[in-house]
Formats: structure tokens, sequence, C-alpha cells
């Protein structure tokens, strides 16, 4: 291959070993998890990119740090490194840990979002939408229309349309919108940052109106290289200070630390506002803990300061998103329909592009990853009609302008001979398509979040000849 990859800036210390499957052990697990990869044991998976959330490989110093725990119900000495190392790479002065990301949602919608009331955002997350429907919020998607494009190659597909913002307001009024929810980067655009010279705009309309700008932070530092490597002027600076000046211009953050913060588990709501933190810290006790520990046990929150630390570190973040393009390109090289541009954690192929032979109502991103797994033992999830379920009010299945398969790369988890097996076998796929004899029909189909309980059968009498 010709294609540059950044060296991973580590060597392995422990290993762990990974499942080696023949064929026909897979096509016996899907014909068991009925051609659903969510139902696959973790053992039957040689290469599992389901997800990138808490699966990342923890470093020595992160392990070392998990022995300096302070276990203390109240005041834990973890909480405060833990903090300090929040407000320092993050720069807000209030930080209130949670067990995980949506705990922070689910804190921050119940302090700010109201019945009646609209929130915009650059896109939707389906956790922070779940949290604002459930208050009694109406969710408004105001990201540029390049984002819902698979091959426009704009540079920050993640930014908001701010005449969509503008006339959104106009609408409802801003005394009817309790914050802005901006997303860095976004997930269902395919990881696409926002710039910041958007965001600047996006803060100056919220000031207009006296709005807060809450951040989902989950993949702010990923969102901060892209920014130094595409937007004008911002080459020469630290993404340490490019993550700085992203949260500058926001008022709070909800974060994951199973994603940047190279954590297995974890999350924190952090604020500006003295009244909101003081509400945010009254509810964390009822769902979560004691404000000093949040869901988290000492040595989770040690974890994640060392995570934080190290994710912002320049050769750390390079290799990581440089991986994820490695895949990318290798696949683009070979013709394979992807979103593009490739972003920051994940690959997205086309499955309607891929398998146009098979027709939407038979589920072609489902079929997808069920062959990508049986040919190549590698495991992506569905992101197309699958996961977006029916339409509440007519019972009819919502067909999705994009019907993809994403493959998250977990943090330093894989190696470059795992990127090239991937890469080697979706091409297989792709060469092979035609020999993909049908798609899927549901055998058994829940009522709520379908994708991950729903079992399905070919509707050839095979699924790949
Ligand atoms: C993972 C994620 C969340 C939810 O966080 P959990 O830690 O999984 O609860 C919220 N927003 C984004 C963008 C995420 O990727």
């Amino acid at each position: 291959m010709s294609r540059a990859h950044p060296i991973e800036p580590y060597r392995i210390k422990t290993v762990e070993a990974i499942p080696v499957t023949t064929r026909a052990q897979r096509a016996e697990a899907l014909v068991r998890a009925g051609y659903n990869t969510c139902l696959l044991r973790a053992d039957e998976v040689t290469i599992d990119l389901f997800t990138d959330s808490g699966t990342n490989a923890m470093s020595d110093r992160q392990w070392s740090a998990m022995m300096l725990g302070d276990e203390s119900y109240c005041g834990s000495s973890s909480f405060y490194r833990f903090e300090a190392a929040v407000q320092q790479y993050y720069g807000y002065p209030h930080v209130i840990p949670t067990h995980q990301g949506r705990a922070a949602e689910n804190i921050l919608a119940q302090c700010l979002i109201k019945p009646g009331h609209h929130v915009p955002g650059n896109m939707y997350f389906p956790s922070t939408r779940v949290h604002l429907e459930r208050n009694g919020g109406i969710f408004h998607d105001v990201i540029i229309d390049e984002a819902h494009d698979p091959n426009s190659e704009h540079p920050f597909k993640g930014d908001v349309d701010l005449d969509k913002l503008r006339a959104m307001i106009e609408q409802v009024g801003p005394e009817n919108i309790p914050l802005f929810w901006i997303h860095a980067t976004v997930n269902m655009a395919g990881g696409q940052p926002i710039s910041l010279a958007n965001l600047a705009k996006v803060r100056e309309v919220a000031d207009q109106h006296g709005i807060p700008i809450i951040l989902d932070a989950a993949r702010a530092v990923e969102n901060a290289w892209f920014i130094k490597q595409r937007e004008p002027g911002q080459s020469d600076r630290s993404v340490a200070d490019i993550l700085h000046d992203l949260c500058a211009l926001t008022d709070g953050a909800t974060m994951s630390a199973k994603k940047d913060s190279f954590a297995n588990i974890g999350g924190w709501l952090a604020v500006r506002d003295d009244a909101l933190a003081e509400a945010a810290r009254g509810l964390v006790v009822v769902y979560e803990g004691m404000h000093t520990y949040g869901g988290m046990a000492g040595r989770d929150m040690e974890a994640i300061t060392q995570g934080i630390v190290e994710s912002v570190q320049e050769h750390s973040i390079a290799a990581r998103v440089g991986q994820v393009e490695y895949l990318g390109e290798r696949l683009i090289e070979a013709g394979v329909p992807v979103v593009r541009p490739i972003g920051g954690h994940a690959i997205f192929l086309d499955a309607a592009a891929i398998l146009s032979h098979v027709p939407r109502e038979e589920l072609p991103a489902q079929t997808l990853i069920a062959a990508i797994y049986l040919i190549a033992g590698v495991r992506g999830v569905e992101r197309g009609a699958v996961s977006a379920g029916r339409d509440p009010s007519t019972g009819e299945n919502r067909y999705p302008p994009l019907e993809l398969v994403r493959l998250a790369i977990p943090r330093r988890t894989y190696t470059q001979s795992h990127m090239d097996a991937v890469a080697d076998g979706i091409i297989d796929v792709y060469k092979e398509r035609s020999q993909i004899a049908g798609g899927l029909t549901f055998v058994h189909e829940p009522k709520a979040m379908r994708f991950f309980q729903a079992r399905f059968a070919p509707t050839a009498d095979v699924l790949v000849r």
C-alpha cells in the first residue's frame, strides 16, 4: 500500500486474544443471531467495529492511576484531580461527574427543558433527542444541507445553517428555546466536524437572544484535530488550545468519557452558570450518587483524568484520526461507496449504493453487515431503515435518506494489519456483491429500539451464494 499511515505512538505491553473463526462457524452464528450483528456474542467476532464507545485500550499510566483511586464516599481526592483536569482542558468552572454521557444529558435536560420547549441542534444524537423529548421538548435539525449528502466533500459538514437557525427562532420564539445543543463532531452525519468560525456565528445568534449553548463534547478533541487540519489560520495551533476555544464559545457541555478520553466508562456535565450547577448537583444525587463521584468509582475518575491528558497529545490524536482515514482511503481507492470526507471515529458504507440490487424494503444495510460478518468476521452496525424504526403516528416503516453501515474504530485497540484485514474483507464483499442473493426480512420486530433485538431471515434461500 502506498498510503501513509501515522505510526501507532505506543507499543504493546499486554495483549488480548481475539477469536479467529471459520466461515462455517460464522454462518452458524448468524443463523442463531437471527442475522442481527447486535445479537452475536463478542467471542464470535474477530474484529469488532460495533462502536468506539468504551471500547478503548487504556494506557499503562491509566491503569497505574486506577490504583490511586480514592473510594471515599464524600470528597474523594480522585474527584478533585478529575475536576481540575476537566477545568484545565475544557475550561468550564463547574464539573459534575456522571456514570456516562446520557446521564449528563438526563440531568441537563431535566434542569432546562420544559413541555413546549424547542431545541435546535446540528443533527440529533439518539440519546440526546430522547432526553429532550422525554422532558417535553421538540428537536429541530439546523445542520447544513451538505451533511445529508454522502458525496459532499464539505470540510465542515457539522456546521450549523444560520438561516435555518434564525428561521427556527423566529418561528417558535426565542423565549421557548432553553438551549442550543451543538455536537462536535456530529456522529450521525459521519463523524463530521463543526468549524470554530461557524460556532462563533452561532454564539452571536445565541447572545442576541440570551440563549445558552451546550456542547456535546464526546468527540470534541477529534473535532479540534479537524479544525487544525482544515480551518484557515489554525494549522500552527495545538489541539489543546483549539479544544479550549471550542468550549470557550459555549456555556456548558455534556461528555461521554467513553469516547475521546480513552476510558471504558464515565462522563460529566460541566457548566458556567452557578445556579444551573446547583440545580444539576441536586439531581446528580438523585440519579447518580454524590456530586463528588456521580456513579463512578474513584478509580474510574482517575482513568478519565489521565485519559484527558493523553487525548490532546498531538501524536496520539493524529494516529487516531489517521487510522480511521487510512481505512477509509483504502476503501475509496477500491471504489467502495463511503460517506465522505472520512470522519473522525468511523467509516460509513453507503449500503444502498453497494447493494443497489436489494430493494429498500429488504434492508440493504442490515443485509450488508450480515454479509460482511459472514465473509470477513467483522462486526459493524446498521444505520438505516432498521435503526430508523416506524413512524409513531402512521405505523409505517421510515426510510431515511441514508442507508448506511457504520464501522466505528475503537481507540488504540486495533493495529494497521487489522485495518488492512477489514479493508480486504470489505473490498471482497464489494467485488462479490452480486453473489448476495437477496435481502433480509423481519421475523421478530420489537416495538422500541428494534435494531437491538430484531431477528431476520434471508428473502432468498441463502444470504450469499
Ligand atoms: C456516546 C455518545 C453519547 C452518550 O454517551 P454514553 O456515554 O454512551 O451514555 C452522547 N453523545 C454522543 C455524541 C455520543 O457519541
